[in-house]
């Protein structure tokens, strides 16, 4: 890792090495409060901008990149993994991966036969995960929230960050 941060013309500092390791440990749709209150557990000199502006580097190196529900709240994932869906719960704001390997297939097919040069695959299903439907006790999540048109809508974007 230090090696690695060298060659991008950044230095590892021990302070970082450990928000960097502490981002790796929660590693899945951080929030840059969740690392923060990590970060804090272990080192509380550690002020929020730095956690901040290390996160923002780990973005920069490539070793995570943005993931955005719509709900105003960026989440970092860690890049070094399998492609993924998210399942977003619209109530607790809940993310869970889904494998897309078989979607990713179909649009690889489908941006071959247009000549098409996909870089970047991102699916995303919105909806209400099984906790907040049994808290609600409803069977079904369809039609719940009104202002947005449709509840259960699932976007697939080829490149891009446009859901919101
Ligand atoms: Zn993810
Ligand atoms: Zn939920």
């Amino acid at each position: 890792m230090r090696e690695f941060l060298r060659t991008k013309g950044y230095k590892m500092t021990p302070q970082r090495e450990m928000i960097f390791r502490a981002f790796f440990e929660l590693g899945e749709h951080v929030t840059v409060e969740e690392l923060y209150e990590k970060v804090r557990k272990i080192d509380p000199s550690v002020g929020h901008s730095t956690v901040w502006r290390n996160l923002k580097l780990i973005c920069e190196v490539g070793l995570a990149e943005e993931v955005k529900m719509g709900d105003g709240v960026t989440r970092y994932d860690r890049v070094t993994r399998q492609p993924h869906g998210h399942f977003f719960c619209t109530e607790c704001k809940s993310v869970v991966e889904f494998n897309v390997e078989p979607i990713v297939d179909i649009m690889t097919t489908e941006a071959a036969g247009r000549n098409f040069a996909p870089e970047h695959f991102k699916v995303e299903v919105h909806g209400v995960c099984a906790e907040c439907r049994e808290k609600v006790g409803r069977q079904t999540a369809r039609g719940t929230s009104p202002g947005i048109e449709d509840d259960d809508h699932a976007t697939v974007e080829e490149r891009g960050n446009t859901s919101r």
